[in-house]
């Protein structure tokens, strides 16, 4: 069933992991979908295997986000679903944090997400969906994710208060927070290939449901909630993380 026919897409950092797979589902459910990311050729070869259209934009520079609303307007018109995803993690423990990785995860993580948010609101259709991707380490005091936990519950507040505001326009804005998600941005993190597999494999025997999450179980989410279908539904957060959240005192 095609439940966005027509409908303009906008997908942040889409050249990969759960921006790819949600990419790919609202393409497959009838939106005409556009991705961004910062490397061109990442993004020209996602766009080109997913056949929709790619932007170069880094989220952090606001001159890109102005010149990427330009260009989406002139090609696309007004948008109705705005999925901002892009973003980075970068473990660092209490007192080791260096400036440079606050900055950067604020930047990307937070600051990126509110002015793509900013940016695009003259080009939203009234009636339109934006999805943050957030994360459960909003909540989770999970060690060395302190200034990435933050950025994420940042973006988490921001959606709330944005939520009551928007709803003059009837734009919808909710946080869906990931647990563990199988996707590249781990390996991006610069941990050897030993704590990697040490780091899966604790949190995996943590998660109730015993696996990681793949990217295509948060794009069925945020499908929905781009949705008609999910018109009723605004300011929320939805964790989608096999159960971890539930964090059992016993078993
Ligand atoms: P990923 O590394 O596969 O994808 C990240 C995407 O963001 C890439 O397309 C990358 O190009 C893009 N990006 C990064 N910095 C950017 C910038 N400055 N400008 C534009 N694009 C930029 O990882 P992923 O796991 O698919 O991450 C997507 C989102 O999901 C992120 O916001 C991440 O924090 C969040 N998340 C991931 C997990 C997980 O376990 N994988 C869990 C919770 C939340």
């Amino acid at each position: 069933m095609s439940t966005l026919n027509e409908k303009v897409a906008v997908v942040t950092g889409g050249n990969s992991g759960i921006g790819y797979a949600s990419a790919l589902k609202l393409k497959e459910q009838g939106a005409k979908v556009i991705i961004t990311g910062r490397s061109p050729e990442r993004v020209k070869a996602a766009a080109t295997e997913l056949g929709v259209e790619g932007f170069v934009a880094d989220v952090s520079d606001l001159t890109a986000i102005d010149a990427l609303v330009i260009s989406v307007e002139a090609n696309y018109g007004k948008v109705d679903i705005l999925f901002v995803n892009a973003g980075i993690f970068q473990p660092a423990g209490i007192g080791q944090i260096t400036e440079d990785q606050f900055d950067h995860q604020m930047d990307i993580n937070f600051k990126g997400a509110v002015f793509t948010i900013e940016k695009f609101l003259p080009i939203l259709n009234d009636g339109a969906s934006i999805i943050n991707l957030s994360s459960i380490n909003a909540y989770t005091g999970m060690p060395n994710t302190a200034i990435y936990a933050a950025s994420k519950a940042a973006l988490n507040s921001y959606t709330r208060t944005a939520a009551s505001e928007l709803a003059a326009r009837k734009i919808r804005i909710n946080a869906v927070n990931p647990g563990p998600v199988s996707t590249p941005i781990f390996q991006k993190t610069g941990m050897s290939a030993e704590q990697l597999n040490g780091f899966s494999n604790a949190i995996q025997n943590r998660i109730p449901l015993k696996r990681f999450g793949e990217p295509e179980d948060v794009a069925n989410l945020v499908a929905f909630l781009a949705s008609d279908e999910a018109s009723f539904i605004t300011g929320g957060e939805y964790n989608i993380d096999g159960g971890i959240n539930v964090n059992p005192i016993l078993s």
